[in-house]
């Protein structure tokens, strides 16, 4: 599963890495994807903190 964040939505709440941090990481003010593709063990959190998202930045395929 891999996960791509929206440059251009994000607003940089940081939501996505407090949910799961192995998997985002803030950079400059906007969440980047540091683990693609994402390890089925993250993959849980991944969608959990993409659910989460509050201005829907991050997808998956
Ligand atoms: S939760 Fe969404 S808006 Fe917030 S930092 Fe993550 S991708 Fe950006």
């Amino acid at each position: 599963m891999k996960f791509k964040v929206d440059q251009e939505l994000c607003i940089g709440c940081g939501a996505c890495e407090g949910t799961c941090p192995e998997v985002f990481e803030l950079d400059d003010d906007k969440s980047q994807v540091k683990l693609n593709p994402v390890p089925e063990e993250f993959q849980e959190g991944a969608l959990e903190a993409e659910e989460n998202c509050p201005v829907q930045a991050i997808s998956h395929e």
